[in-house]
């Protein structure tokens, strides 16, 4: 179970992809729907029993009528990864890298985060007994923030921002021998991550769908749902691979500009902290595994995604932080550039939740009406 067959470097970026021995034998029969360790057996996890505790994984793919109906596109499914501990799909990483510190008898476990990362692993640490030794961009959400101080974690405000933090994370993690669960170098992340793809199959009927949305910042959320499909290809699960749309911000578009093979252009910036990341650490991969997939980015501007957190919620019943909701604005984009047909099956991953950002929702949607307590009152109202 979970035996990692190799290790094979990632051209031009510092990760390693874990191989395994594959074949049916590794998809699950039965067990959790649940939890993400059904999936064990295509994790770098040997037979020890798992002493993380939190639950995680098992989100559900929904099938709203009312979103259905506003995009158009009846055969849409949101996988909500917005169910989870922090509400962000951060959560699968941060459960398998302090599953791994722990067995590797660490006490420490650090990260490098724009948000969701840092709150993840703050909490995570915290159940599992670890130190949570925290690296943000000065700029980071006060909201966040605040969840990871609860949480009792260290929390380093890099004044050069997040890529610098990122480098500085790496090096304290290699000087003070705490676990590396940075994104993008630590294979575990993306192992952990690829297990919404095999989700989406099982939630599908042992199915993949045509098309899959998801929003990019580092690239490693999609990559990790590229490794998941080629994964179930590899297990003869599947004979083909959906094709990926990454979703970007106007104001910050570098794996767009990339893959289009263009320069990276300026970054002006954006409301969607999640995916306002400058150099992506993924960027080669990220590109690749969306090529490889016959799929596009596309990028959406800061109006659409507000729209996109107003339409989630009020059509939807979906509460998606901005960069969450990129993933639907930017699947509205690829429908209209003709990216995607409305017969296809189609799932966007929701990222994110609107709860740890309540000061960005737009609000549009509802309305509010002061009244005196009579019936009459809300017959002149409606
Ligand atoms: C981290 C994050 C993303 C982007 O993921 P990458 O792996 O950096 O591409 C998107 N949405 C939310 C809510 C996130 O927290």
């Amino acid at each position: 179970m979970g035996i990692v067959t190799a290790t094979v470097p990632v051209e031009s970026s510092g990760l390693v992809e874990l191989r395994y021995r594959y074949g049916p034998q590794l998809l699950p029969a039965g067990g959790d729907p649940t939890s993400m360790w059904r999936y064990r057996a295509l994790l770098p996890l040997d037979d020890q029993p798992i002493r993380y505790s939190l639950p995680v994984g098992g989100t559900p793919l929904l099938a709203l009528p009312g979103l259905r109906r506003a995009s158009k596109l009846p055969n849409l499914w949101i996988k909500d990864e917005t169910r989870s501990p922090t509400c962000s799909n951060k959560d699968r990483a941060t459960a398998l890298s302090c599953e791994l510190a722990l067995r590797e008898e660490k006490i420490a476990i650090t990260a490098a985060s724009t948000g969701n990362v840092a709150v993840s692993l703050a909490i995570g640490a915290a159940a599992a007994g670890l130190e949570a030794m925290i690296f943000v961009a000065a700029g980071v959400g006060e909201g966040k923030l605040r969840l990871m101080l609860q949480a009792g974690a260290r929390v380093f405000k890099v004044e050069e921002g997040y890529e610098a933090a990122f480098r500085l994370s790496r090096k304290a993690a290699a000087k003070f021998g705490w676990y590396d669960r940075n994104t993008g170098v630590n294979p575990a992340t993306l192992e952990a991550k690829k297990t919404v793809a095999l989700e989406i199959w099982e939630q599908l009927g042992r199915a993949v769908p045509d098309v899959v949305v998801v929003p990019a910042g580092d690239g490693t959320t999609l990559s990790a749902l590229a490794k998941g499909f080629r994964e179930l290809v590899l297990c003869r699960a599947t004979d083909h691979l959906p094709r990926l749309i990454g979703v970007q911000a106007e104001g910050c578009q570098p794996l767009k500009r990339t893959w289009e093979g263009k320069r990276c252009g300026p970054i002006r910036g954006t409301c969607a902290d999640g995916i306002y990341v400058a150099s992506p650490s993924n960027a080669a991969t990220a590109v690749r595994d969306v090529k490889e997939s016959h799929g596009a980015f596309v990028a959406v501007s800061d109006e659409a995604i507000l729209a996109a957190m107003d339409e989630l919620a009020s059509r939807g019943g979906v509460l998606a932080e901005p960069a969450a909701a990129a993933s639907y604005a930017g699947l509205l984009v690829a429908r209209d550039a003709g990216l995607i047909d409305p017969s296809e099956i189609v799932v966007a991953e929701i990222t994110g939740s609107a709860l740890k950002t309540p000061h960005l929702l737009p609000c549009q949607a509802g309305s509010v009406h002061t009244i005196r307590a009579t019936l009459a009152e809300i017959e002149r109202v409606l």
